[in-house]
Order: structure tokens, then C-alpha cells, then sequence
């Protein structure tokens, strides 16, 4: 169970490995970071199919399962989703929602904000991400930011807020080969910290995690976390990376 004190890890694999064995060989060297480093708290997200075969690896609560998407309904024919509750039955306890790369394939806030309400009624922990696409020399960027999170959160009572974690992606940065600065991100964590208390109060929106994400390496994560301030990361492509993703946990965990 991820604690207080812990920088969280979140490991989006996407579309990614082609093989059951691969997957094992990675999710059992997260599972080997996971159970030795403290400091941190990973939580894998493979693609659906791997997740059962994941879930047998492991039996205690030093890392945690995640799903990469929802579907907004909770049953019936919708060829092709996975429910909530088929996530949660195979021991999934989070989920990604809103990831840039599903919003570029038509998902609206809207739809965003179903999901986020299906999954943490059912009583999944949400990684929600928010990004804008590009940094307008007037500052636009900001007011999408803070549309986007309102709209994303439309219809989540407060007592659902401490299992959200706000995953920040500017998408230029996402797979590409520079993250954001560090000072950059710092200033988007705290308009993000704004933005959720103006709708929930500064109380709640002080319990909600701001975890940042795109093109992460071993290299800039200790930056990131330091002069960033942010409470974790969304390690995309290097959490398939054996090596780039042991580095990048064991960079953290000395952080503190
Ligand atoms: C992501 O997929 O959320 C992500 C951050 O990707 P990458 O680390 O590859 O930029």
C-alpha cells in the first residue's frame, strides 16, 4: 500500500511487451525494486492481458496493479472494453484515465469524467492525466489546463478526491526525447494544486498527489522529483526498459 512518505512510480507499458514471457521477466524486476527499495511505491500498468499472469507474481500489497483505461459503462455490449469490475476482480487497485494518448483516439472530458466516476465509486484509485499540447507565447495553455482538470473531475464528490492522483504530460513531451524543465514543471504543479482548490477547497486538494510524466529517464528523474516537487512520476516507454526502469526507482528512492 503506497504510504504517505512514498514517492509513487507509475509504469505505463502501453502497447507493450508482444510476449507473456517478456512481460514476466519486466513485471518480476519491478516486483524486485518494489520489495527492496522503501522510498518509493510502483504501480504497473500492463496491457489487460498480462495483468492476470502479473497478479500471480506477487502476494502482498509492496506494489500495486494498474489498468491503462476503463470503459465508462459498467456491463453490457461494448465490444472490445474491460469493465471496472473485471479490473478490480483480477486485482487491479488502479487505474490510468485520460492518458493523452486515448484522448488523441476521441476521448472527451466528458467521457473522462465517467470514467473517473465508475472506477473510484468501484473503489479503484485513479491516476488521472491532464497535459496540454503545446506552450502558446500567451499562456492559453494554462486556462486549458485548468478546463480540462475541472471538466476531467466533473461529478467527483469530494470524498472520492484523496484516490486521485494528477498525473501532469505536457504531450509534446510524451515520448519524446526532453522532458519539461524541472522549474517548468514546479509551476504547473502548483497551478494544478490551485486549480483543485478552487473547485474542492485547500484542505482536500492538499491530499491529492501531483505526479509528472513524459520522456523520463534515470537520467533527469532525480531533477524532476527535487527541483519539480512533484510526488512521483508516469514513466512511459523506460518502464519496459529493465535497466532504465531500475535505474529511474532506484534514483528516487535515494531522494529521500
Ligand atoms: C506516458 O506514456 O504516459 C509517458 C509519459 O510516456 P514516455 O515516458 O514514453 O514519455
Amino acid at each position: 500500500m503506497l504510504k504517505k512518505s512514498q514517492k509513487i512510480i507509475v509504469g505505463n507499458w502501453k502497447m507493450n511487451p508482444s510476449s507473456a514471457e517478456e512481460a514476466r521477466r519486466i513485471f518480476l524486476s519491478a516486483k524486485k525494486q518494489a520489495l527492496k527499495l522503501k522510498n518509493i511505491f510502483i504501480v504497473v500498468c500492463p496491457p489487460f492481458i498480462y495483468l492476470q499472469q502479473c497478479k500471480k507474481l506477487f502476494i502482498g500489497d509492496y506494489i500495486a496493479l494498474g489498468g491503462q483505461n476503463i470503459c465508462k459503462e459498467h456491463s453490457g455490449s461494448f465490444t472490445g472494453e474491460i469493465s471496472v469490475n473485471m479490473l478490480k476482480n483480477i486485482g487491479a487497485e488502479y487505474c490510468i484515465i485520460g492518458h493523452s494518448e486515448r484522448r488523441a483516439m476521441g476521448e472527451t472530458n466528458e467521457i473522462v469524467a465517467l470514467k473517473n466516476r465508475v472506477a473510484l465509486s468501484a473503489g479503484l484509485k485513479v491516476v488521472l492525466c491532464v497535459g496540454e499540447k503545446e506552450r502558446d507565447i500567451n499562456v492559453a495553455y494554462l486556462d486549458f489546463l485548468k478546463n480540462q482538470i475541472k471538466e476531467s473531475l466533473y461529478k467527483v464528490e469530494r470524498k472520492y478526491i484523496k484516490d486521485i492522483i494528477i498525473a501532469y504530460e505536457p504531450i509534446w513531451a510524451i515520448g519524446s526525447k526532453e522532458a519539461m524543465t524541472p522549474s517548468d514543471i514546479y509551476e504547473m504543479t502548483i497551478f494544478i494544486k490551485k486549480t483543485l482548490s478552487d473547485i474542492y477547497g485547500q484542505e482536500e486538494a492538499l491530499k491529492v498527489r501531483v505526479i509528472y510524466g513524459g520522456a523520463v529517464t534515470f537520467r533527469n528523474a532525480e531533477d524532476i522529483i527535487v527541483e519539480g516537487k512533484v510526488d512521483g512520476l508516469l514513466v512511459g516507454h523506460e518502464s519496459v526498459n529493465q535497466d532504465g526502469f531500475r535505474r529511474i526507482v532506484k534514483t528516487i528512492n535515494e531522494i529521500n
